[in-house]
């Protein structure tokens, strides 16, 4: 291993600090000094690691796959809630120009 490779080539991912993947915990190097405390999951309990704890807001990969797949998911579906809600109003704004459209017509012939 070199100064300048990431060591995160070498070390084994655990999870995650946050529900997203900013925050990456791996295992700690070889010969590092670690604190004896377990790491749980803050979603689903499980330990992610027998040292290195505690921490608050440690969540375990699949948890934090999860919590991605969910908030993509309602991100889509609020996409699409927009989409048609601008749908709806342009058909509103259609429907509304041709019903002023067709009293002008009529007060037109009405005039005449
Ligand atoms: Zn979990």
């Amino acid at each position: 291993m070199t100064d300048k490779e990431p060591l995160s080539m070498y070390r084994k991912l655990l999870g995650y600090n946050g529900g997203d993947k900013k925050y990456p915990i791996f295992a700690p190097m070889a010969g590092a000094l670690v604190t004896q405390a377990l790491i749980h999951c803050c979603q689903c309990r499980e330990a992610i690691s027998g040292t290195m704890g505690p921490r608050r807001d440690a969540w375990c990969i699949s948890c934090t796959d999860e919590h991605i797949e969910t908030v993509e998911k309602e991100k889509k579906e609020e996409a699409r809630k927009k989409e048609n809600d601008a749908i709806a109003a342009r058909k509103k704004a259609e429907a509304e120009a041709l019903e002023a459209e067709e009293e002008s017509k009529k007060n037109f012939l009405d005039d005449g």
